[in-house]
């Protein structure tokens, strides 16, 4: 039977609000419409009941403690508390100086992660971005050759958000906490679909944002360890002091409740889901990289979330594919900035070519998504991909067995 279209397959790049997240969050907006600040009367107290839940179902997901929870806007937020507040408790000399402490991250990180290092960078910090190896993971042995005796931060991404691959960030936590370093983990694509244990997985601090586990937009959490070690942070933003003052602002009750919903059904859902998407993504290989060649799966094999594939197809360019395949939303290997079509620097980084970059798509399964809807998926890609290479001259040449990459093409 053909799906209904469009099909959505770009869940890492946002999800559809669960329903019973929706149920779960509608009397927020109306009967208990209270500030949590006001604790002198039912309408506070009853705001703040439903923030206490959420709180405490956000936590029972990540083994946290719900006091260990600071509610925010999202990952972005989130990875800016850490990182920064971070930095500026634990610099090693005054604003304005030079030498202020070093900090490891990686050149695959999101931006959320990228920018506040660079903005550190210009305030006086160090900071080593680790290129991740061919198969797109940072270990444990990459972090540790390039800690430092001033490490004050380590940030690493647990599962990355265009090629899924899986880091080692147990170990990474561990290292840290032997080396004294505050070790901060941006587990937006990780949490809800993995178990998570911030305790025996060595975490300080982890980001995290409720539209990637089918909560609504707008809202996240960022869990701060409170022993062993007690993690400080120096707040970005002042006011009612709101978040044990980490994160002043009145709360988004319906968002917060909205989240503790979502994270409530992951931490009973995630294992049947997880394995149900991972044998419709295998199904999807299979088929895509069964009827073409020339196709690369990027990322390590196996260490990698079940429901996210990152496919390049070599001799197809890539907007002309996503132009072929429009009525399923994919992600593509490229990046609209501005005026240029930059391939994807996640990609890049992996030592992946600028050709293979742009033809490549990130295809992410989610809650919803159906047997019908991966094969029909299946059957446009490969349709598309042998059309387009049907007029391409350089897929004939390869053919011929001409190698390309030998070509001295003259200028006229
Ligand atoms: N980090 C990662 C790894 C992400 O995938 C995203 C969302 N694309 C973010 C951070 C930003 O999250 P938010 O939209 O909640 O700010």
């Amino acid at each position: 039977m053909a799906p209904k279209l469009p099909i959505y397959l770009d869940h890492a790049a946002t999800t559809r609000t669960d329903p019973r997240v929706v149920e779960a969050m509608m009397p927020y907006f109306t009967e208990v419409f209270g500030n949590p600040g006001s604790r002198n009367h039912s309408f506070g107290w009853a705001a703040e009941d439903g923030v206490d839940k959420a709180r405490e179902q956000v936590a029972a997901l990540i083994g946290a403690d719900p006091k260990e929870v600071v509610f925010t806007s999202g990952a972005t937020e989130s990875n800016n508390l850490a990182i920064k507040g971070a930095a500026m408790m634990y610099a090693k000399k005054p604003a304005g100086e030079t030498g202020r402490g070093h900090i490891i991250t990686a050149m695959h990180e999101h931006k959320a992660v990228l920018d506040p290092c660079k903005r550190l960078q210009k305030e006086g910090f160090d900071v080593t971005y680790l290129e991740p190896g061919k198969d797109g993971l940072i270990t444990r042995d990459m972090v540790e050759a390039a800690m430092r005796e001033d490490t004050i931060l380590v940030s690493i991404m647990w599962a990355n958000n265009e090629i899924g691959t899986i880091n080692e960030i147990p170990e990474i936590g561990a290292l840290c906490h032997d080396r004294g370093a505050i070790f901060h983990t941006d587990a937006t694509q990780w949490v809800g679909k993995m178990p998570t244990d911030v305790k025996t997985d060595n975490i300080d601090l982890m980001s995290f944002s409720g539209h990637k586990l089918y909560g609504p937009k707008g809202v996240g959490a960022l869990f701060v360890r409170r022993r062993r070690p007690r993690v400080r942070l120096t707040a970005l933003q002042e006011g009612g002091g709101q978040e044990r003052g980490l994160r002043s602002g009145t709360l988004n009750v319906t968002g917060i409740v909205g989240l503790g919903k979502a994270c409530e059904i992951c931490a009973q859902e995630m294992d049947a889901e997880r394995e149900r998407l991972f044998k419709l993504r295998r199904k999807l290989e299979d088929k895509v990289t069964g009827a073409l060649s020339v196709t690369q799966i990027n990322g390590h094999p196996d260490k990698r979330l079940a429901h996210l594939t990152n496919i390049s197809f070599g001799f197809v360019e890539g907007e002309s594919l996503m132009m072929a395949t429009k009525e399923i939303a994919m992600s593509s290997g490229s990046a609209c900035t501005s005026a240029s079509l930059e391939p994807s620097y996640v990609l890049k980084s992996l030592g992946v070519g600028d050709d293979l970059a742009h033809s490549s798509l990130r295809i992410s399964l989610g809650r919803w998504t159906t047997e019908e809807e991966v094969e029909y998926t299946a059957d446009k890609i490969i349709e598309a991909v042998k059309k387009l290479r049907d007029l391409s001259p350089l897929y004939d040449m390869h053919n011929e067995g001409i190698d390309i990459t030998k070509i001295v093409w003259q200028a006229h």
